[in-house]
């Protein structure tokens, strides 16, 4: 729409001016009153909140990486799809090839360091994270007297 006092593209306000409804742009908005727009910042205001939201760590959310149960299957499978042998592929790694040997024959759960090596060498997932709700113990801490508790007892 163009604007009804300049004659701008980007009308996005809606305004009475002088007694009459006006779709006008932003700045001649200032002659009457806006009674409507149909400008961006409720947009913003609304990405703005989700991505605050986004952001917040639920203080009581803990995320974990762990090892998936099936990396031995995992590696091995992926290494002989690629044609490597176990020295080949721990010399890439930069890693002794009893450690990858006993990794992949499922004896030797990796650590995350050499588990990352092979995730990404061999573009394979061994590392997942999940989240989980802690779950507060009530420990006998937490179960101490109060304020409340205390007047009582003066009492
Ligand atoms: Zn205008």
């Amino acid at each position: 729409m163009v604007c009804d006092i300049c004659g701008k593209d980007g009308t996005n306000v809606k305004a009475i001016i002088e007694g009459s409804e006006m779709n006008v742009c932003n700045s001649c908005s200032k002659f009457g009153k806006v009674i409507k727009s149909y400008d961006r910042p409720f947009k913003k205001r609304f990405d703005k909140k989700f991505k605050k939201n986004e952001n917040q760590k639920t203080p009581n959310e803990v995320s974990e990486d762990f090892i998936v149960e099936n990396y031995a299957k995992i590696i091995k499978q992926k290494r002989e799809s690629l044609n490597l042998t176990l020295e080949e592929l721990s010399n890439k790694l930069n890693e002794k090839e009893s450690l990858i040997q006993k990794i992949e024959s499922g004896h030797l759960r990796p650590n995350f360091v050499v588990a990352k090596k092979l995730q990404n060498f061999l573009k394979i997932r061994l590392i997942e994270s999940f989240k989980e709700k802690k779950i507060e113990p009530k420990t006998k801490e937490s179960q101490v007297l109060t304020i409340g508790d205390l007047i009582k007892i003066k009492k």
